[in-house]
């Protein structure tokens, strides 16, 4: 059983095993456990039908409650999570995602991303063979990474000989992350961005509000339709009712080759997050 695309009324990205992921998506980054149920619930009724969680963000329960309370069946919701780097390796990666399901409260997995690559760990490979063993069992329908690097990607590849369906790194019109966007085209990955907003700080740019201002929509439709229109899978978050509707009311219009382009322009290379060869937290050895 996997995802039920026809059913959605947001574009499908085919990924490169077959299965389909929801071109946007709802992410719950810093949304409190408490929190998760109503606006999780919320996207639900907003018409998301995708959800992009983890286990560090401590709400997988409140996500899963959500899911499961939403009265829609299983397999028209798209859902995400990802394996902690404490949780890197064989053995521990299998433990992690039983605890994971078992917190979400389900029985399958769309996706199972790992979260960052941890290369100086040296753990990433055995990490992915374990999600290659969950994905053979069933229990996962399509593998991924996150925060990889155009290098860590080519180990990846070369070591266990399969490509993972996406990659998850920071992009927004400050950091459009050229180089990876090509890597993952020549190679079948698909590009998911997150920060897809840069977290509500470039709302505020003037070229941004410019174009906003040309196309009659808010800054943040502006950029989940620069993310859409660049083939980006795209996964803002938002606990506010009224902005979880404006997120994901960005099919009705389109931004102009100019428009993009203005936008594309703005990057600078500025991460919002750390730079994953450096990002080690949470490591225990
Ligand atoms: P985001 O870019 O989606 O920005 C969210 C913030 O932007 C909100 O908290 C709010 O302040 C503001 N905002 C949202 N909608 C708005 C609107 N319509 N008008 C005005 N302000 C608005 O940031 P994010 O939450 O960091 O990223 C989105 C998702 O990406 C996360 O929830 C998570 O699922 C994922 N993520 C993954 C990683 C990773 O390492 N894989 C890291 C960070 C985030």
């Amino acid at each position: 059983m996997t995802f039920r695309s026809e059913t959605s009324t947001v574009p499908p990205i085919v990924l490169n095993d077959g299965n389909v992921i929801p071109q946007l998506g709802f992410g719950v980054f810093q949304v409190p456990a408490d929190d998760a149920f109503p606006a999780v619930t919320t996207a639900l009724e907003v018409g998301y039908r995708s959800i992009d969680t983890a286990a560090i963000y401590g709400n997988e329960e409140g996500t899963g409650r959500a899911i499961r309370q939403s009265g829609l069946p299983r397999d028209e919701i798209y859902v995400t999570t990802k394996l902690w780097n404490s949780e890197q390796g064989y053995d521990a990666t299998l433990r992690a995602f039983d605890a994971s399901l078992a917190r979400l409260g389900l029985d399958y997995l769309d996706l199972y991303l790992i979260h960052w690559p941890v290369a100086a760990a040296g753990r990433f490979i055995d990490t992915f063979r374990a999600f290659q063993t969950l994905k053979s069992q069933g229990r996962v329908r399509s593998i991924g990474v996150s925060n990889f690097t155009v290098a860590n990607l080519q180990r990846l590849i070369a070591e266990t000989g399969e490509i993972p369906v996406v990659n998850q790194v920071e992009l927004h019109p400050r950091l459009a992350q050229r180089e990876l966007r090509e890597f993952h085209a020549a190679n079948a990955i698909a590009t998911e961005a997150w920060s897809p907003l840069g977290q509500g700080t470039v709302l505020g740019d003037r070229t941004i509000t410019a174009v906003a201002a040309e196309v009659g929509r808010t800054p943040a439709q502006v950029i989940i339709r620069w993310h859409l229109q660049l083939g980006n899978i795209v996964i803002p978050k938002s606990v506010t009712p009224s902005r979880i509707a404006e997120n994901f009311d960005v099919f009705g219009f389109e931004l102009t080759p100019a428009q993009m382009n203005a936008i594309t322009a703005l990057d600078s290379g500025s991460r919002i997050g750390p730079d994953p060869d450096e990002f080690t937290f949470g490591l225990i050895d």
